[in-house]
């Protein structure tokens, strides 16, 4: 004779064996490059596919002007690449919606069924990608949080046009920070580069094109201390590390681009590794560590953040996604989680 509590049990393993209790093959948390990427190879693959994205999809290349280093496409508009990459996902089938993932659990006794929790509602799927990227960071200064949007701004594409003729200061010095205020300068009559060191981070054919150029001047090892200005901004305040001077520098904007905060505040439950930074940490199948959740492109630890790798990692993540969902399919429930090694031995096959 069964227990009730062991017909519940048998129940939940019909369930969770049968395709209806997945909404979804794959979940793709995030449409940006790395999301479109994943969604095409996935729904490509007969995976049934729905990527999520707060924002309208194309993640951070919708904030870049010109995309000039993607393969096949010597100059290209940020945002018409992301468009071109929707379409290209949505082609295969790929589905894509707005709205805001807010955390992932696994659920069933094996822990198969990957749930996506959003402001709306439940996704049930045999694989989650995290693509979710990330935010401009904060420099945490007086001004800076009170003029947000009044002459403050982490986007140069998409505020450029409102500083037509004005003088204008970007702080930071990686890729973003010159790349944008070399663009800044077409609507700007002066862009001012301040930098806290006395040399710059980004790729020497951006800093040579910067330098070249005869609207944009760097203001070597200095920090800002405030950004001031009331209803608008009016001036930065500055600081030179090295000689301990201060100066308040006569601005009508101010654009910071002092790197990026992953959004992966949606994984502190799931035993995710996340190292210091808050990138989380995968293998080289893109594999987070908890079997079926794979992360790709800016979220993830790694040397560069570029369209490239984030769509290059996207790839081998699909792949590792369609690989685990076989073997899913193929093995009767556990009541251990899946190893990843089982997804290894697969991919090595
Ligand atoms: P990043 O490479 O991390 O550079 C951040 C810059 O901001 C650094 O110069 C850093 O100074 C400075 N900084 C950081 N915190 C600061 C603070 N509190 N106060 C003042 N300055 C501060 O960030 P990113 O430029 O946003 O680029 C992020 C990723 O996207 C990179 O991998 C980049 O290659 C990629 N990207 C590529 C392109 C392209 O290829 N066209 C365009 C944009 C971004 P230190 O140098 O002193 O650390």
């Amino acid at each position: 004779m069964t227990t009730n509590g062991a017909a519940s049990q048998d129940q939940k393993a019909a369930e969770l064996t049968h395709p209806r209790a997945f909404d979804y093959d794959v979940v793709i948390i995030g449409a940006g490059p790395a999301g479109l990427c994943a969604a095409l190879y996935t729904a490509r693959a007969k995976l049934s596919t729905l990527a999520i994205d707060k924002l309208i999809p194309g993640g951070q290349i919708l904030n870049t002007e010109l995309v000039e280093d993607y393969p096949g496409f010597e100059s290209i508009l940020g945002p018409e690449l992301a468009e071109r990459m929707q379409k290209h996902a949505e082609k295969f089938g790929a589905k894509i919606v707005m709205d805001e993932v807010t955390g992932i659990r696994s659920e069933g006794p094996d822990g198969r069924v990957k749930v996506v929790q959003t402001a709306e509602r439940e996704y049930r799927a045999k694989a989650v990608i995290v693509t979710a990227g990330g935010c401009p960071k904060k420099l945490g200064i007086p001004g800076e949080e009170r003029l947000n949007a009044r002459g403050v701004s982490y986007c140069a594409v998409c505020d450029g046009p409102f500083f037509n003729g004005k003088v204008l200061a970007v702080v930071g010095g990686g890729d973003a920070a010159v790349e944008e205020a070399n663009f800044l300068t077409k609507y700007a009559s002066k862009v001012f580069v301040i930098h806290r060191r006395d040399e710059l981070r980004a790729q020497k054919i951006l800093q040579e094109r910067l330098f070249a150029n005869p609207k944009a001047e760097v203001i070597w090892n200095t920090v800002a201390e405030e950004i001031v200005g009331d209803p608008t901004v009016s001036g930065i305040r500055l600081r030179n590390v090295v000689s301990g001077e201060t100066r308040t520098l006569d601005v009508g904007g101010v654009f910071i681009f002092i790197g990026f905060e992953p959004n992966s505040d949606i994984l502190k439950d799931t035993g995710v590794p996340i190292d210091a930074g808050g990138h989380i940490l995968t293998n080289q199948l893109m594999e987070t560590g908890v079997p079926g959740i794979y992360a790709a492109g800016d979220i993830r630890t790694q040397l560069a953040r570029q369209v490239t790798t984030a769509v290059g990692d996207a790839t081998t993540a699909a792949i590792a996604a369609e690989k685990y969902i076989e073997a899913l399919n193929e093995r009767p429930l556990e009541p251990e989680p899946l190893a990843n090694a089982a997804v290894e031995a697969v991919v090595a096959s």
